[in-house]
């Protein structure tokens, strides 16, 4: 890699993880307390991401991946059965479609929000459509009243992907309690981090505790009820289930984000206005203004760099970045361009808004502890590369 930063200006990465003090001492009580894995710490995420979402159930996992494939099995999908979803989506969202056993149908987005359209997905829908699986694409909620009537119209369940949407609502309803069950990503680069892990939320008591059990060996009891003073070490094996818990070090970082999730928030909005400010006089497609109503989780700043409007191949931009000092990152290459889901029908030329999304798509440097001066960085090199 070439960089020709001068060593006064540091290399700028994409979305580098926010972590304070009090995150470290979090992980560290739970290194010097004899309980490491699955515990106190994991029950106390879960009650707290709970609240914060006012979902009824909260289930930690081991990533958003294995929160939507436990979700769709708790949903009873599996082979023979068609779930709708993106092609602006990362490989997870289908994988664990496919995973279940079911069969991914990808729909259009809409070329202005870069959501799942609603009336792509209806025109997608088939007698064997079991689910919508929306994705809050870069933060920004998808129109949860469409998906829901859409649901309703043809007895389906939704079951969204979060991962971009922590602290996203829509008409002051939190994202997590806008579907049948939603999966959020705590995954190193996302807004609330546990290195790696992830939540499922849902209302629904009898799909909570299947993935309960579904997401430890379809073990009857997790390892603390079985090992704490009042506990038995007896369990039932009641399924094949999967090894997909959360361990309680990922669960006291996850707990320590959470107390300081609004202030880290903030600071995504007042960054984010920044690069709206300084990039408002480029020939770039900055992302559209939040839906009346709704709270953008500002997760991705992607702008559209169109070699019509801007004379810059997305590629040779992002090099010009890169040998600025500057890392950037590409939100999605859609689904239907990668070879494994031809298998599943794609082909290029299905889905012409993803992938023109997919052609131009640029996400620029953000994260929580971003100083000002280096957005500054980026619109000012932005600006020599492009002015
Ligand atoms: C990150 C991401 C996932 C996967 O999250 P993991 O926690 O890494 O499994 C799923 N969907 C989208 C849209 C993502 O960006």
């Amino acid at each position: 890699m070439q960089t020709t930063a001068p060593s006064s200006s540091p290399f700028i990465s994409f979305a580098p993880p926010s972590i304070g003090f009090g995150d470290v001492d979090a992980v560290v009580a739970v290194l010097q307390s004899g309980w490491l894995t699955t515990g106190p710490r994991v029950r106390e995420f879960e009650a707290a991401f709970a609240e914060y979402v006012g979902a009824r159930h909260a289930m930690a996992v081991s990533s958003c991946t294995a929160a939507l494939h436990l979700s769709l099995l708790a949903a009873g999908i599996g082979p023979g059965d068609e779930v709708v979803t993106t092609p602006l989506t990362f490989c997870a969202t289908v994988n664990a479609i496919i995973h279940a056993g079911a069969t991914p149908v990808l729909a259009d987005v809409d070329r202005h929000t870069m959501n799942l359209s609603p009336d792509a997905a209806a025109a997608a829908i088939t007698p064997r459509t079991a689910a919508l699986l929306p994705v809050h694409f870069a933060g920004r909620p998808v129109d949860v009243h469409a998906f829901r009537a859409l649901a309703s119209r043809h007895h389906l369940l939704v079951i969204e992907d979060a991962a971009h949407a922590v602290g996203a609502s829509v008409d002051a309803v939190r994202v997590g309690v806008t579907a049948d069950s939603s999966c959020f990503s705590f995954h190193a680069t996302k807004n609330l981090t546990t290195g790696e892990g992830g939540m499922v939320t849902t209302d629904r008591s009898e799909w909570a505790d299947r993935i309960r059990v579904s997401a430890l060996h379809g073990m009857s009891r997790d390892g603390w009820t079985r090992y704490a003073r009042e506990g038995t070490p007896h369990y039932d094996v009641v399924s094949a289930g999967y090894k997909y818990n959360m361990t309680d070090l990922q669960a006291a970082l996850g707990l320590s984000q959470l107390t300081r999730f609004e202030a880290l928030q903030a600071r995504r909005e007042v960054i984010w206005q920044r690069y709206d400010e300084g990039l408002a006089s480029l020939p770039l497609l900055r992302p559209a203004a939040p839906e009346a109503g709704t709270v953008h989780a500002r997760h991705l700043y992607t702008v559209l760099v169109d070699p019509a409007l801007c004379g810059w191949r997305r590629d040779d931009l992002a090099q010009a970045l890169r040998e600025r000092g500057i890392g950037t990152s590409i939100h999605f290459r859609a689904l239907h361009l990668h070879p494994y889901y031809a298998t599943y029908g794609c082909a290029p030329g299905m889905f012409p808004h993803a992938e023109h999304i997919s052609a131009c798509t640029l996400s620029l440097p953000l994260s929580s502890d971003m100083p000002l001066d280096a957005v500054d960085r980026v619109v000012d090199a932005l600006h020599a590369l492009l002015g």
